[in-house]
């Protein structure tokens, strides 16, 4: 397929620009380029094939099923698009003063109330961009709030071997060292273990449940104890929300702070690195360490207000806002009972497909399942050669999205996969129906699964050269 600049062609340009409607100012010379910005110069109509074509070549949620495991790739409703193209929401600008914006101060602070309600948390700062950067905000929470007691021994976070690899990121980058603890053979935390490690160096645990593996801790609450009696902080990684918002609070298993991923449970797309939200609850004793901007409301009025030990700022403003106006418009039309029925509905179609797939392949860990479950083809490969690379592959030429590979680490061989709660039972069907061809194609003739895909646009890329030699800009002489 061409790129942009080589379709363009010379005076085919169609940028049109409102008339002006503030004073002109023209900008010195010496700030002025000497050639022109070599743009492509396209029409309307060799822009809209262009980008149509690369839509086509894309796989996304809209074109199929979609499974991707610790990353909830839901459908995004279109009245949550509708609600954050309107005029009041998306003509914004952050430096406008605060008594004109007071209907978007309003969302903002009807989604903390919201996400307090389903977290079981008291405040919530929407400053993170997304889920990474809503653990650091929240690690922060914990150092300065330890550093606020004068209790500065506590210099180390704990984490389960089978966290998300953002955990541990997050907590380093904040200057703890990580201590990692097992999974036992149900694969939640060894809580022995656990006690073993927690004392007076430890400022805190972070910690996902459902687990990453789609494994309720049935131990939480004593896991969580374990921290608090130590001293320490729970953090946890929301980003599983989707299987017990609803039913069951991160508040109310005895957990201090939690981020959650509203570009992946409360349905804004994300992938391709679209705009994310990281929003981080807290518990009411560290409100006055969260991040700057906290909305405050008097007599129906809003306003800004930074928390007294306010940590400062994780980024310029508030936050991606019109994200927070789709999770607003998500949660505002499915209501109390409709989030309910998501989670509901997301773990019955991880079961139902776990259930069914375990005719053909092994399961990581047995037992019920919360939103998504892993498969292992360690035997697969050592029997027929076959990897979870070949079967990704070959799902995607049978025209399904694979699964997510390779993680969660600790498993050899992994596809982790989480159906959603969209899917209806005809398609987790059809989904099913394409693994079992893909089982027996391993089973007749496993060695045409390493020239999967076939038929799509891409076949195999060299992701590894693709990130360390990537090509960022169009040389024109580098075309083949
Ligand atoms: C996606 C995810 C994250 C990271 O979120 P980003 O928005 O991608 O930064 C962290 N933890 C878990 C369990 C996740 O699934």
């Amino acid at each position: 397929m061409k790129l942009l600049f080589e379709i363009s062609k010379e005076g085919h340009g169609c940028d049109l620009l409102p008339a002006l409607d503030v004073p002109e100012a023209v900008l010195p010379e010496k700030e002025r380029r000497d050639t022109p910005l070599p743009l492509p110069q396209l029409s309307e109509i060799e822009l809209s094939r262009h980008y149509t074509r690369l839509m086509k070549r894309t796989f996304g949620v809209n074109s199929g099923f979609y499974p991707l495991g610790s990353c909830t790739m839901k459908y995004n409703p279109r009245i949550n698009e509708d609600m954050a193209s309107l005029p009041g929401f998306k003509d914004i600008h952050p430096l406008q003063p605060e008594h004109t914006v007071q209907g978007c101060m309003e969302v903002f602070s009807e989604t903390e109330k919201a996400l307090c309600e389903i977290t079981g948390m008291d405040a919530v700062t929407f400053q993170p961009a997304a889920g990474a950067h809503g653990e650091l905000a929240g690690v922060l929470l914990i150092k300065a709030y330890h550093a606020s007691r004068g209790d500065t021994g506590r210099t180390k976070i704990i984490i389960p071997d089978a966290a998300h690899g953002t955990n541990p990121a997050s907590a380093a980058m904040a200057g703890f060292t990580v201590v990692n603890i097992p999974s036992d053979a149900e694969g939640c935390v060894d809580v022995e273990k656990l006690r073993a490690v927690a004392g007076d160096d430890t400022a805190g645990l972070m910690l996902t449940n459902p687990n990453t593996l789609g494994l309720f801790d049935k131990n939480i609450l004593e896991i969580t104890k374990i921290i608090h009696d130590a001293g320490g902080l729970n953090y946890y990684d929301g980003a599983n929300l989707n299987a017990v918002m609803g039913i069951v609070r991160p508040g109310d298993m005895g957990f201090d702070i939690v981020h959650l991923n509203i570009h992946k449970t409360f349905s804004t797309p994300h992938g391709g690195g679209g705009p994310g939200s990281g929003p981080v609850g807290c518990k009411a004793f560290l409100r006055e360490f969260l991040p700057v901007y906290q909305i405050v409301e008097n007599e129906g009025k809003y306003s800004f207000s930074d928390p007294a030990k306010t940590i400062g700022s994780v980024k310029a403003f508030y936050g991606h806002f019109l994200v927070v106006v789709r999770a607003l418009t998500y949660i505002r039309t499915l209501g109390a009972e409709g989030i309910r029925y998501a989670a509901i509905h997301a773990v019955l179609n991880a079961n139902y497909m776990q259930k069914k797939l375990s005719e053909y392949f092994d399961l990581a860990y047995g037992g019920l399942c919360m939103h998504e479950f892993v498969l292992t083809l360690r035997r697969v490969k050592e029997e027929t050669g076959v990897t979870a690379l070949d079967v990704a592959k070959t799902l995607l030429e049978n025209g399904i999205h694979p699964p997510t590979m390779y993680f969660p680490l600790i498993v050899h061989e992994a596809l982790m996969i989480e159906p959603t709660e969209t899917e209806s039972k005809e398609t987790v069907d059809e989904a099913i129906a394409v693994f079992k061809k893909v089982y027996d194609m391993i089973q007749t003739n496993p060695k045409q699964l390493h020239e999967m895909p076939l038929t799509t646009p891409v076949r195999r890329p060299d992701e590894v050269g693709a990130a360390r030699n990537p090509r960022l800009k169009f040389v024109e002489s580098q075309i083949v």
